[in-house]
């Protein structure tokens, strides 16, 4: 029996994580974050001081990298080699190279498998940037998110521990990743042609959920 997949794609800042959990619950299925899997390649290569830039150092690296989730009830673990890295791949420094290491068409290629192999076992919500277009493109329903820059900024910004903050760095980091996923050759940041665009700018996470609900109803 084919699996029920619904992808959600979209720029950083949209909602696409907070609004994946709770879909995922709603449907009762399992929640795949792949921005983890880009996060946690930038984080290898920065662990291991990888000049990924060359063709033939980054394939090597690739081959022997380990790269896996494991699904608890209400979190999603990203192992490395065995080791839990959930924790340290959410900084600015790693966003910003898996943003631009994720161009790399070998790197795509690497992670997948992985995404795929998870979606003939289990119905999923699968969020990310490429999951309509190049990953998933029978999925049974896909979205596109997407919001205002200064809306997205604010909301990254009101969730960020960090007492050093600065809104104005959070919004130029934003746009300047937006602009290399939505550049890049390689399964560029865009919606599929059969996705459903939604503008959450001025709507609340319930009512995106709920229009989403709606819409898997149907379908
Ligand atoms: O979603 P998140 O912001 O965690 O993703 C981090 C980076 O990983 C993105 O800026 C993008 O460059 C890359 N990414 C990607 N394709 C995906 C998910 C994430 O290229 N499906």
């Amino acid at each position: 029996m084919r699996t029920r997949i619904i992808t959600i794609d979209g720029p950083a800042g949209a909602g696409k994580s907070t609004v994946s959990k709770l879909l995922s619950k709603e449907l009762n299925c399992v929640y795949v974050d792949t921005g983890a899997l880009y996060r946690g390649v930038a984080f290898e290569i920065k662990r291991q001081d990888i000049d990924w830039k060359n063709d033939a150092v980054l394939e090597n690296f690739l081959r022997d990298i380990d790269l896996n989730f494991v699904m608890e009830k209400d979190s999603l673990i990203l192992m490395s080699s065995g080791q839990d890295i959930t924790n340290f791949i959410r900084i600015p420094e790693i966003s910003m190279l898996a943003s631009s290491s994720s161009a790399k068409p070998r790197v795509r290629a690497a992670l997948l498998d992985i995404q795929r192999n998870i979606a003939k076992t289990k119905d999923a919500v699968f969020e990310g940037r490429d999951m309509g277009t190049i990953v998933f493109p029978d999925a049974t329903v896909k979205f596109f998110l997407f919001a205002d820059l200064g809306v997205r900024a604010k909301r990254r910004f009101d969730e960020m521990p960090d007492e050093s903050k600065d809104i104005n760095r959070v919004q130029k980091e934003m746009e300047l990743r937006d602009g290399n996923d939505s550049q890049r050759k390689s399964a560029p940041l865009k919606p599929a042609a059969d996705a459903i665009q939604i503008d959450s700018s001025f709507m609340t996470i319930e009512q995106v959920i709920d229009k989403m609900l709606k819409i898997i109803e149907k379908a």
